[in-house]
C-alpha cells in the first residue's frame, strides 16, 4: 500500500512538473532553483536563480531588467526585485542575453505585467516576436517555443540603453545565435569606476552545426567575431548569462562575508573567455576534418 501511495505521489509530482516547467529547466534544476538577491556594484543587483542570470539596473528613472528566464522564473523574479525595496512595475526597459527560451520565455509575461518595453539585438527580434520558431536549430522544437514578444526597439552593436543617468552598452558577440548580446554598464564604488561585463554566451551548444550549416551559413565566422569583441571588453566584474560562467554560487558566499570585491574577476573573465575559444576551435576543426 505504501509503495503504491508512493508511486502514484511520484507520477503525480512528474506530471505536474512537466506542466509547470520546460523539459530542460527538469534536467537543470538549478535553473529555477531561487537564489538570494543582491547588490553587486553601484545601481547593479543580481536577482536571478542559482544558474539563470537576472540584473536588475536601479535608476531615479526606473529599472532596467535583463533577461526574463522562464515562465516559471517570473515570480522568483519578481520576489527578488521587492526583497530589495523595488517595486517590480517600476520595470521600464527588459533587456534579454539571447533568444533561447531559457533567458527570454518570461518576456511576454513581464511586459504584460509591468508595461516594460522589449529592446532586442538585430538578429535575435524575429526569433523572440516568433516565440523561438525562427531560431536556426531549435525552431522546430515544440519544447524550445515560449510565448511571443513584441520588440520596442531593435539594437545593434554598440548600441546605448539609457535611463535616469545610467548607460548600457550592446555588444554583438553572435553564433551562440544571431544576437547574442553581451552588456556592459561602468559601476562606481567606493571612489573606482568598475568595468561590468555580462556575457551573452560563447557557447556552442551540443548538435550546432559550425561546418555547412543551411539555417546559419555565417555561424562559424560570427563565433570568431564575437570572440573578438570579447577578448576586447575591459573587465573588472565578470557576470553573465548563467550562473556557472562566472561561478555565482562559489564567490556569493565570499560576497556575503562581507568581501564586496568578490566578483571582481578580470583573470576569471579572460580565462572564460579563453576556453570558450578553445572549445570552439576544437569543434571547428572536428567538424572541418569530417567533411573532408
Ligand atoms: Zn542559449
Amino acid at each position: 500500500m505504501k509503495v503504491a501511495k508512493f508511486s502514484l505521489r511520484l507520477t503525480l509530482f512528474v506530471f505536474l512538473a512537466s506542466a509547470t516547467f520546460p523539459l530542460a529547466a527538469q534536467n537543470n534544476p538549478a535553473w529555477l532553483t531561487p537564489f538570494p538577491a543582491f547588490r553587486i556594484a553601484g545601481n547593479l543587483y543580481y536577482v536571478g536563480s542559482q544558474d539563470l542570470g537576472s540584473y536588475l539596473i536601479a535608476t531615479p528613472r526606473g529599472l532596467i531588467l535583463i533577461n526574463s528566464s522562464f515562465e516559471a522564473s517570473v515570480p522568483l523574479i519578481k520576489k527578488s526585485v521587492e526583497s530589495l525595496g523595488f517595486r517590480f512595475s517600476d520595470i521600464n526597459i527588459l533587456l534579454i542575453s539571447h533568444a533561447h527560451d531559457d533567458h527570454c520565455s518570461g518576456s511576454e509575461q513581464i511586459i504584460r505585467l509591468t508595461g516594460a518595453k522589449y529592446y532586442v539585438m538585430a538578429g535575435d527580434v524575429s526569433v523572440v516576436e516568433s516565440g523561438g520558431r525562427t531560431d536556426f536549430q531549435y525552431g522546430a522544437q515544440k519544447a524550445h517555443h515560449y510565448p511571443p514578444a513584441h520588440v520596442d526597439r531593435v539594437l545593434h552593436d554598440g548600441s546605448t540603453v539609457s535611463l535616469g543617468g545610467t548607460v548600457l552598452t550592446a555588444h554583438r558577440t553572435p553564433g551562440h545565435t544571431r544576437g547574442t548580446t553581451t552588456w556592459t554598464i561602468d559601476e562606481a564604488e567606493n571612489g573606482h569606476v568598475l568595468h561590468v561585463v555580462i556575457v551573452g554566451s560563447p557557447n556552442v551548444n551540443p548538435g550546432y552545426k559550425l561546418v555547412g550549416n543551411k539555417t546559419y551559413p555565417q555561424i562559424a565566422a560570427d563565433y570568431e567575431r564575437g570572440f573578438a569583441a570579447l577578448h576586447k571588453l575591459p573587465c573588472d566584474i565578470f557576470l553573465g548569462a548563467h550562473g556557472s560562467y562566472f561561478d555565482l554560487v562559489e564567490k556569493y558566499p565570499r560576497w556575503k562575508a562581507g568581501d564586496n570585491s568578490a566578483f571582481i574577476d578580470p583573470a576569471g573573465y579572460n580565462a572564460y573567455i579563453a576556453d570558450r575559444e578553445q572549445a570552439f576551435e576544437k569543434e571547428l576543426a572536428r567538424q572541418s576534418a569530417a567533411k573532408k
